[in-house]
């Protein structure tokens, strides 16, 4: 299960830049738009300044 942090999430838009379908940016922060799309959840996770994505 992936969970984005709420409190740790910029907003900054590259998870959703490498997952489309899965991430979305919702009020300035990432959420978890489809839980079931394809994504290279750990290229998202790389991507992510701040170490928001947990898995
Ligand atoms: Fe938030 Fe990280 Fe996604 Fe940027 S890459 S929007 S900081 S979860």
């Amino acid at each position: 299960m992936v969970k984005v942090d709420q409190e740790k999430c910029i907003g900054c838009g590259a998870c959703v830049a490498v997952c489309p379908d899965f991430f979305e940016l919702k009020d300035g922060k990432s959420v978890i738009k489809d839980a079931k799309a394809d994504c290279d959840v750990d290229a998202a996770t790389e991507a992510c300044p701040t170490s928001a994505i947990i898995v």
